[in-house]
């Protein structure tokens, strides 16, 4: 399952036909997040309803909004998460790393400060030892998703899979 990072995808093909939608992006990043289930990151609260503005969820408790990418690396991108979920293929997957012109030449990314942009945001994230294996794969949501909280409600620190 996604919790343990057993889950993720193991060829580029697989990726492909994994994450071609930007639903099943978000359901995989869901399951990762909330593996049982919702969870209120502002009161615990394991119920929400979805709010019919985007994937926004609001808490049926404490009516805090939240989403699926809120305070991860994603949120506010205008971009389709299949192409991020592409790039963090291509950091985590090239031995030497991937340069911010192959990203943009592999991405179709239109300028090349965007593609310089987002290798620098995604080798923040990602910080660990280069390589195909599960470890590697996964790690790039973790960092970013348990700073998640600050900011969070009554300042509880929100329940992570982590
Ligand atoms: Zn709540």
């Amino acid at each position: 399952m996604a919790a343990d990072g057993e889950d993720y995808p193991r060829t580029l093909a697989e990726l492909e036909r994994r994450f071609s939608s930007e639903e099943a992006c978000r359901a995989y990043l869901g399951q990762l997040r909330w593996p049982d289930g919702f969870r209120c990151p502002a009161c615990g609260a394991d119920h929400g309803w979805p709010t019919g503005r985007g994937d926004l969820i609001e808490c049926s408790r404490c009516h805090h909004q939240t989403s699926v990418i809120a305070g991860t690396i994603f949120e506010g991108t205008r971009k389709p998460l299949p192409m991020w979920f592409r790039a963090m293929w291509l950091v985590t997957s090239e031995k030497n790393g991937v340069s911010a012109l192959g990203l943009q030449r592999q991405l179709g990314i239109g300028s090349y400060e965007t593609a310089w942009a987002w290798l620098h945001k995604l080798r923040r994230v990602w910080s660990g030892s280069a390589g195909t294996d599960c470890t590697a794969w996964w790690r790039w949501t973790r960092p970013s998703w348990a700073a998640w909280s600050p900011g969070c409600g009554a300042g509880r620190r929100p329940r992570s899979p982590w």
